[in-house]
């Protein structure tokens, strides 16, 4: 169980607390509006990021309720999330998620900003013509300009190429990542889902540049463990911090499909979630339930603490359509250990249940209808 012995620290004029269980990986936790949430290193930078980040990929589009979408910003930024991850494409539709958020960061959040670690990312198909998606030098810069037009910002704390394009030379990819932190438009440039070979060119040109790679962006969670075979390890000898996407399988991972696709769920849309998929995951997710509830958390508490568990991982990348989601995903915090017997018995379920390796996909074919 997670009971830290807290040790303080003195940092400038903040005290620290320091969970000296996360040895090699200090994970502070923060007085005053920071109580509760736990920070984590980002690989090898001066950036701490919480160990629950929230990402506004669904849920804060044009579609979606906005007192529902501010209410859960806000609520996050209580419970000490610091860091919200939007990319150009969000919606939908696609760059509403950030008009949206721009419009709570304006009116509700102004006077934090400096407490707050935003992203942005391009790489997916946001506008017609061919200089509207991939990894192109004038793609990534120009959409870059949008997003911060969009929120409104001077700038955002990490840029990431979205995905690797094929035909683009990686040089040229990173040089705009460089370029966009050069001219103080991002303060740190990041990369998702990129494979491991690709990373590490990706980690050199950009140290050769001299704006390191601070982060990468792979998905994982326990129905999709790709990371574990080379990524993870490449990360960790180049000193780059780790946020993984849907750590909750998009929902799957969580009490809500247990019985039936519910109304309004994510796979009731069947959209990016599709119900087939719930039905063919079912038994391993009945299964983890079990363990879960055993453990006496919710199963999406025990995914997340699992996804965590990794010293690489420095931050779980959730969403969320309610408060409600995200208040109990927080708390998987308070129980971020597993007995050697438990993770055997999640390695052997998943083991059956063929869960290893989905590598992220590379055919170059555009993403426009
Ligand atoms: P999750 O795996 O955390 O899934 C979130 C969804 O799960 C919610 O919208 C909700 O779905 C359901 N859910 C969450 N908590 C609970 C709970 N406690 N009980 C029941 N259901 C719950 O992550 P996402 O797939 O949403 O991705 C998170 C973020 O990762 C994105 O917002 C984005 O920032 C990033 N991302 C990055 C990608 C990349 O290529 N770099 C790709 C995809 C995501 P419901 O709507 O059914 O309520």
């Amino acid at each position: 169980m997670f009971a830290p012995q807290l040790h303080y620290a003195k940092r400038g004029h903040s005290e620290m607390e320091v969970d000296p269980s996360d040895s090699g990986h200090h994970a502070f936790r923060m007085s005053s509006r920071y109580e509760k949430m736990l920070y984590k290193r980002c690989g090898k930078s001066g950036v701490l990021l919480p160990r629950i980040s929230l990402g506004l990929w669904l849920n804060f589009g044009d579609n979606d309720s906005q007192p529902t979408a501010r209410d859960v910003v806000l609520r996050a930024f209580d419970l000490g999330i610091t860091h919200f991850d939007l990319a150009n494409n969000y919606g939908p539709p696609p760059g509403s998620a950030e008009t949206n958020f721009g419009k709570i960061l304006r009116k509700d959040l102004a006077a934090y900003r400096d407490e707050m670690i935003i992203s942005t990312k391009a790489g997916y198909d946001m506008w017609p013509g061919p200089y509207g998606e991939w990894g192109s030098r004038k793609y990534l810069l120009a959409s870059l300009d949008q997003s911060l037009k969009r929120m409104g910002l001077d700038y955002v704390d990490i840029f990431y190429s979205h995905r690797p394009d094929p035909e683009t030379p990686l040089e040229e990819t990173m040089g705009a990542l460089d370029h966009a932190v050069r001219s103080g438009k991002a303060l740190y440039a990041g990369i998702s889902n990129y494979r491991p070979k690709e990373t590490r060119r990706a980690a050199a040109i950009l140290r050769k540049l001299g704006t390191p790679c601070l982060i990468h962006q792979p998905r994982y969670n326990m129905l999709d463990r790709w990371i574990e075979d080379g990524l993870t390890a490449v990360l960790e000898k180049e000193g780059i911090g780790c946020i993984v996407f849907s750590p909750l399988a998009q929902g799957m991972l969580t009490d809500r499909y247990l019985r039936e696709v519910p109304v309004g769920s994510r796979a009731s849309r069947e959209h990016f979630l599709k119900s087939e998929a719930v039905q063919k995951n079912l038994p391993t997710i009945r299964a983890l339930h079990a363990i879960a509830k055993r453990r006496g958390q919710p199963l999406a508490e025990m995914a997340l603490a699992w996804v965590l568990r990794l010293p690489v991982v420095t931050s779980a990348l959730i969403g969320a359509s309610s408060v409600a989601q995200l208040e109990s995903n927080v708390k998987a915090l308070t129980n971020l250990e597993f007995t050697k017997q438990e993770l055997t018995e999640i390695r052997d379920i998943l083991r059956s249940a063929q869960t290893f390796v989905k590598l992220p996909h590379r055919k170059k074919e555009t993403t426009r209808k």
